[in-house]
């Protein structure tokens, strides 16, 4: 098992958010480098970068 990321977008244009969990695999087979990857608002389809943040798979808030 590689490592879990989540990552957020928020769209400057529309201001709508999205946030995802995947691992590292899927992101680099969706979308290339990781932690660079770019995303397309559905709403506005603007090209946004996204926030990736490694998950340590803690609950702790
Ligand atoms: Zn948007």
């Amino acid at each position: 098992m590689g490592k879990k990321y989540r990552i957020n977008t928020s769209c400057p244009r529309c201001g709508c958010t999205a946030t995802s969990a995947m691992t590292e695999e899927e992101i680099k087979e969706k979308y290339g480098d990781v932690p660079n990857i770019e995303l397309e608002c559905h709403e506005c389809m603007m090209k946004l970068e996204a926030d990736v943040q490694e998950d340590d798979g803690s609950d702790k808030s």
